[in-house]
């Protein structure tokens, strides 16, 4: 079978001397796994894969198992992202956020359709944050990762007048309205402030196709992508790679 199809390289390891193994996520969501021969070469039809971020149309034959690549043609060069370090590297966090859920039962062409918006929010820098991007993402992903957070109603008294909220509880799971809070019922709780909670129930409830443009100020964003990485060392306890190097650049301590 011939196949076309709209794709992202996730991973990639060497064969032998002049081939690579390299595993798609197309556009349904699913990981592809190519045989790409002939990827090492000075000359070779696949060069445009070997460095950076790419989306492209992938053309190849599989019947099962490992299917061979034919050709390749760029559609999305993400030349804002491959090209400035800084933004490359939240780019390789937003990567490792949607491939380390993937797997081959739960098969959404969302997860493809995520990765393609964050790296396109992501790509114009001057209007869209960085960390804030990131978030979305990851917020967006929470459910896969089998995490939910009630950023829409206090837990106690299920107030939703968001201009109250500002404090996150590990004990309720749960925003704590600042009428309800009290040196008991804050006990295991972060203030992380009404903003960032408007942000994060924000990018929880919006459709991904309403998102156009992401404009916070940078240190919103942070706090942003602060929080939601409390809530995954808290209910998921992954560890992503590309962590340091994001908070290598922004100068946050991660273990303050
Ligand atoms: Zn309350």
């Amino acid at each position: 079978m011939i196949y076309q199809q709209k794709g992202v390289m996730i991973r990639q390891t060497n064969y032998s001397e002049s081939s690579r193994i390299i595993t798609i996520l197309n556009e349904d969501g699913v990981m592809v796994p190519l045989m790409a021969r002939g990827f090492n070469k000075p000359k070779s039809p696949f060069i445009v894969l070997r460095q950076g971020f790419k989306e492209a149309l992938f053309t190849y034959n599989r019947f099962k198992g490992i299917g061979t690549l034919n050709e390749v043609d760029v559609i999305s060069h993400f030349k804002g992202i491959n090209e400035d370090f800084e933004l490359f590297s939240y780019g390789s966090y937003i990567m490792e956020f949607v491939t380390r859920i993937l797997n081959d039962e739960d098969v959404t062409p969302k997860n493809f359709e995520l990765l393609m918006k964050g790296f396109k929010l992501l790509e114009k820098k001057e209007e869209n944050e960085k960390n804030a991007t990131t978030s979305m993402v990851a917020i967006k992903l929470m459910p896969q990762y089998g995490i939910e957070i009630n950023v829409d109603e206090c837990a106690l008294c299920g107030s939703r007048a968001y201009d109250t909220f500002s404090h996150y509880s590990f004990i309720y799971h749960s925003v704590i309205c600042d009428h309800c809070a009290n040196e008991e019922t804050l006990e295991r709780s972060v203030n992380i402030g009404n903003r960032i909670i408007y942000l994060a129930a924000y990018m929880k409830n919006v459709k991904l196709d309403m998102i156009n443009s992401i404009k916070v100020n940078p240190e919103n964003g942070r706090q942003l992508l602060n929080f939601t990485e409390m809530i995954y060392d808290e209910y998921a306890g992954v560890y992503f790679k590309a962590r340091k190097m994001v908070k290598g650049m922004t100068g946050v301590d991660e273990n303050p």
